[in-house]
């Protein structure tokens, strides 16, 4: 690794050893806050892969991970966990000037990604198996729980070190073994990961990182016979194509994918918190959060003044230098993502709808990033592409409803189902509207944060995905159950 000022170069991450990739290939990252020169990483292919699923298998087949006895194993990640605490400056400072992410929320994000790993390395204490006995049969059955083997992991940027801990801590848990496919756009934390593992005590081949593009080192992995899961999170399209990827070898997966979550606000709900709740559920990480509160319905009592003062919010928002300890709000991740929410906007002016808030890239000092002003559209047709389509930007579409079943049709009308919330001061309305939405997680007077965050299963109806990440079901993918059946002597 040679670091030069803020720049560094990165290899790859393999059986324990960091190691040019066969090519010889390297990518630049530059910021998107000011387009500075970041980070320089090896571009891996398909021969790299090959290299880091052996050392994984291997790691996987020949011990001592997956064999480990669980307080040790449990010691190692609890330790991870510290190390992170203790790093979560510099970590967080890579994944802000790689992401452009506020630096409190970045260093925020190593926090809680500390907070995983303690969580699962709790779990790894209490993994049990069943016996199944009957008094009339002289058998006894035995339900076994074992770690899956080798794990194929392909992460998005957005939340670059947080969703790998969702895969990494349950992997570790279980005693699987992983290789790491960042996205290419935030590769850091990932590669920051592997010196905390091995400091921490994790051994060579447990945890291998291969940088490179998506439709090579991601689709390889996707392939490779010697992977026994892929846990993927990204976007729908790119989930689909990797499920393709993995059917020849019958892998099994596990898909957190897009989505396009309704926010519900009723007459009766506390309007200073839901107000609160709409800004962060949208604008968080500038709206770049696979769960963002994209959709508001708020009901026509209130409709007009709630816009109103969530387009005074947006307003007075903070956005500026990711670095500065103040910035509420950064840029976009890159071009071609300014692009994609330029073009929404441009759709949501020309279909009609109501501007309210933003709906501009910014100039001055920040027109050397990639920064758009938090943008709020009103009385937004459901039918319209920014109701409907998932931006991954700081665009809201609001629309007004009357009854609580009006809510409830608009909310599922949607391809996707990962998240959802509902204000309301009446816990009748709330939990009864909460149980007719088709989404994984539904927030109640809350948005993206209740308190309990990983010890809730999250992920997604439709086609925001397959199966769950935390909680005790995230530890359950990554485990094989085997029935073990014994005859008595009669
Ligand atoms: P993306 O374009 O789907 O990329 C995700 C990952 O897949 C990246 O590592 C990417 O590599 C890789 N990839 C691309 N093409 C591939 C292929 N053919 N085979 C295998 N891997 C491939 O998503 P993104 O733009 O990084 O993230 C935004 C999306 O993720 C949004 O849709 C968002 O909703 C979703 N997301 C979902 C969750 C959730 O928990 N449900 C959480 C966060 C984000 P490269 O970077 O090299 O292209």
């Amino acid at each position: 690794m040679t670091i030069t000022q803020d720049v560094t170069t990165h290899d790859l991450f393999i059986d324990g050893v960091w190691t040019p990739p066969a090519s010889g290939r390297t990518s630049e990252r530059h910021s998107p806050g000011d387009g500075r020169l970041v980070g320089r990483y090896a571009k891996g292919d398909a021969s790299d892969v090959d290299r880091a699923v052996a050392a994984a298998r291997q790691a996987f087949d020949e011990g001592p991970w997956p064999t480990l006895a669980a307080p040790k194993r449990a010691a190692i990640m609890r330790r991870a966990a510290d190390l992170l605490r203790e790093r979560a400056d510099e970590i967080g400072r890579g994944i802000t000037l790689e992401l452009g992410k506020p630096i409190s929320m970045a260093r925020n994000e190593v926090v809680l990604t500390a907070e995983v790993l303690d969580y699962y390395a709790a779990l790894a204490l209490d993994q049990r198996s069943d016996l199944i006995s009957r008094h009339t049969d002289s058998a006894l059955g035995l339900v076994l729980k074992e770690p899956l083997g080798v794990v194929g992991m392909i992460t998005p940027w957005n939340f670059p070190l947080l969703l790998l801990s969702w895969k990494v801590a349950p992997a570790l848990a279980a005693g699987c073994t992983m290789v790491a496919k960042p996205a290419s756009l935030t590769p850091g934390s990932t590669l920051a990961l592997a010196d905390v593992l091995t400091e921490a005590g994790v051994p060579p081949g447990v945890y291998n990182v291969v940088t490179g593009g998506g439709g090579e080192v991601g689709a390889a992995l996707a392939e490779h016979p010697g992977v026994d899961k892929i846990a993927f999170t990204g976007s729908t399209e790119v989930g689909q194509t990797v499920m393709r990827s993995a059917i020849g070898t019958v892998k099994k997966v596990s898909m957190e994918l897009g989505g396009k979550s309704p926010n519900i606000v009723f007459a009766d709900a506390d309007l200073d918190q839901a107000v609160r709740g709409a800004y962060w559920g949208i604008f968080l990480n500038s709206g770049q959060a696979c769960q963002a509160g994209s959709r508001l319905l708020v009901q026509r009592e209130v409709h007009e003044e709630f816009v109103a003062r969530l387009a005074d919010l947006a307003r007075s928002s903070r956005i500026g230098d990711p670095l500065d300890e103040k910035t509420q709000i950064g840029p976009l991740i890159d071009q071609s993502q300014l692009d994609t929410v330029l073009d929404y906007i441009a759709q949501g002016l020309s279909g009609g709808a109501s501007l309210v808030a933003g709906g501009d890239r910014l100039d001055g000092d920040l027109a050397g990033g990639y920064f758009v002003a938090p943008t709020i559209f009103d009385n937004v047709s459901p039918s319209a592409a920014i109701a409907r389509e998932e931006i991954f930007g700081p665009v809201l579409a609001v629309t007004p409803f009357d009854t609580a079943a009006d809510a409830v049709r608009l909310a599922n009308d949607s391809p996707y189902g990962l998240a959802a919330a509902v204000w309301s001061s009446n816990i009748d309305t709330a939990l009864t509207t909460a149980k007719r939405l088709r989404a994984g997680t539904v927030w109640i007077n809350a948005y993206h944060d209740a308190g309990l965050p990983f010890c809730m299963p999250m992920g997604g109806y439709k086609a925001s995905g397959i199966g769950r990440e935390l909680g005790r079901e995230g530890l359950e993918h990554y485990l094989e159950t085997k029935a073990v059946h014994l005859r008595l002597a009669r």
